[in-house]
């Protein structure tokens, strides 16, 4: 090839060298720039260096390297250099197809980091998670702690109170009567008070656990008007069951239903002024029944309606309230309602025009049943243990006395009395009683133990044992029926309530409890 050829070619080849790897170069600085992330690409550097320092060189030797080689060597050298060219300036004219290639590298990257700061994210929100139900367990014990320390002291001052008015221990003057009967009222409310917020606390925890059967609303009426009747007597207030008597029954927990209708009829009661009128009417609704509360009291503002059924919400300011109350009872309304699958509404055209209160609950399936119920038949309350032997296991004085004073001088039984769960087990063991009062909470020996232990002996194992305590959660009135209890009475109890669950468990019928 002659010299001047070969030069040609030489600086030729190193021209599209230079241009094509400078243009890389460029490129690569460039997609660089670009970048979303802004993140400096060590390798993207790496690249775009050796790529300006293959082009530089290139551009050297087009212009200023002389033509000295031997033309045997010179020949592989040209060639050398169009390959490396060609490669180049094919690399050049393809970068659009390698670009997908990188740039769905890069992309994985950017998915690889974006997951693994995700993943990050999400261990964090799980330790948050952890940290939330910690507290929020903490937030049920301190609950169940508190409300026991607090029904415990009114168990005592209920349970007197109801005795001292029933008039156990001789006449009482009509100024001592009213006023024991406000001590009953005022400790009642406290108890009401305390129910509601371990209520609130554990529907939104979602802790309520429903039994729901076939129940007829009218019923449940007809005992929501007997509870609400004294303060609706005081205000002159009629109160009206117009729920028809053919309503078909309705797929519901009677005491929840009856806990929804107190506070709704009860707040009608409150908010109306005297001599007013409080209807509770109902009708079919396809597959549902609809229950609506109706009274002619002081009614809602349009624009506090939707706010009424949030927890502690009281449309009347703290300063200017007129009515008691903790706003709590819509709160748990709208709850239950929803737990059992309906809806709440509140209704009301204005101030001192009325309100209406409706909710929904589902038709029980059409299955005639003999078992309905009216959950609070009362039986009158007589002595009937005639002399039989009760076992009173309560290491709280007050309460032990008042379970005493039910028991002999109400129910006409004889008393035994211990104060902790290992002399209640010698005394059970020693003298084997009709029945057994069993506090749960007792030093040395628990409750639980206690009602275990009699049962694992023939002696002591078919002796009817009532579970009394202050602890309200169903864990604990499992646990206890589990380790052998009968039945489980929730503290503060009436002298009434006492009774009733003696009576029931001593005919050995279902297990009953007063909440
Ligand atoms: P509480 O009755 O203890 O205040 P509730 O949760 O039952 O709490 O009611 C919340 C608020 O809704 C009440 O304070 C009252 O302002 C309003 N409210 C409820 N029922 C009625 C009613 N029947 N008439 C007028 N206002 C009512």
């Amino acid at each position: 090839m002659p010299a001047p050829f070969s030069e040609l070619l030489f600086r030729l080849a190193n021209l599209v060298l230079a241009a094509s790897a400078l243009g890389i170069a460029a490129l690569i600085v460039r997609a660089i720039h670009h970048r979303a992330s802004q993140r400096v690409e060590p390798l993207g550097v790496v690249f775009a260096l050796v790529f300006l320092g293959v082009g530089m060189r290139a551009a050297v030797r087009v212009w200023a390297t002389p033509w000295t080689l031997p033309e045997g060597a010179a020949a592989t050298l040209i060639a050398v250099d169009w390959l490396a060219a060609g490669a180049t300036f094919t690399f050049l004219l393809l970068r659009r197809r390698y670009a997908v290639f990188i740039e769905t590298a890069g992309l994985v990257r950017e998915y690889e980091t974006e997951y693994a700061q995700k993943e990050r994210e999400a261990q964090a929100l799980a330790q948050v998670n952890e940290e939330l139900r910690r507290l929020d367990q903490l937030k049920s014990e301190f609950l169940a702690m508190v409300s026991h320390e607090l029904r415990t002291p009114l168990t005592a001052i209920i349970g007197y109170s109801r005795l001292l008015t029933r008039q156990v221990h001789g006449p009482l003057t009509s100024k001592q009567l009213e006023h024991q009967e406000a001590i009953f009222r005022g400790a009642q409310r406290l108890s009401d008070l305390i129910n509601d917020l371990l209520d609130v606390s554990r529907l939104e925890a979602g802790r309520v656990e429903l039994n729901p059967r076939p129940t007829h609303v009218r019923h449940v009426v007809d005992q929501v008007i007997t509870v609400v009747t004294v303060a609706a007597q005081a205000k002159q207030i009629r109160i009206e069951n117009a729920v028809p008597s053919d309503l078909p029954l309705v797929q519901a927990d009677p005491s929840r239903l009856q806990q929804i209708l107190v506070n709704l009829v009860g707040n009608g009661v409150k908010f109306s002024s005297s001599a007013g009128l409080v209807r509770v009417t109902a009708g079919r609704q396809r597959e549902q029944v609809w229950v609506a509360v109706e009274d002619r009291g002081v009614g809602i503002p349009k624009d506090e309606l939707a706010r009424i059924w949030d927890p502690f919400y009281q449309v009347e300011a703290p300063m200017q309230r007129r009515h008691g109350g903790s706003g709590l009872g819509l709160a748990i309304v709208r709850r239950l309602v929803e737990l059992h699958g309906g809806v709440v509404r509140a209704e009301s055209e204005g101030e001192n025009r009325g309100s209406r209160f409706s909710f929904t609950l589902p038709a029980a399936p059409e299955t005639p049943s003999t078992e309905l119920l009216s959950p609070l038949e009362a039986a009158p309350v007589e002595p009937f243990l005639n002399g039989r032997e009760v076992l009173i296991v309560e290491d709280e004085e007050q309460t032990r006395d008042l379970m005493r004073v039910v028991v002999e001088d109400v129910l006409g039984g004889v008393a035994r009395v211990c104060d902790d769960g290992e002399q209640g087990i010698r005394e059970a063991m020693d003298r084997v009683p009709s029945l057994i009062l069993l506090d749960l909470m007792l030093p040395r020996v628990s409750g639980w133990e206690v009602a275990r232990r009699l049962r694992q002996v023939p002696r002591t194992a078919s002796v009817r044992i009532i579970a009394v305590s202050a602890l309200s959660r169903s864990q604990e009135r499992e646990a206890a029926l589990h380790a052998g209890c009968d039945a489980y009475l929730t503290k503060p109890f009436t002298p009434d309530e006492l009774a009733r669950i003696v009576a029931t468990t001593l005919q050995g019928q279902d297990v009953g409890s007063n909440r």
